[in-house]
């Protein structure tokens, strides 16, 4: 099976969703809930980097 951009394991399922943080449209591998924020890539690094 030829899957583009793939090489980690597998094939990932990539949702649309909206930055919570700055509002920008991202895709994210894991289902978007509505009772939680999404962050993108920028966003998500950020707060993860900062940590508190
Ligand atoms: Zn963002």
């Amino acid at each position: 099976m030829a899957y583009q951009g793939g090489g980690f394991g597998g094939p990932r399922e990539m949702h649309k969703a909206v930055c919570s943080e700055c509002k920008k449209e991202c895709e994210v591998p894991f289902k978007p809930r509505e009772d939680r924020p999404i962050y993108c890539k920028d966003c998500y690094s950020k707060r993860k980097n900062e940590g508190r």
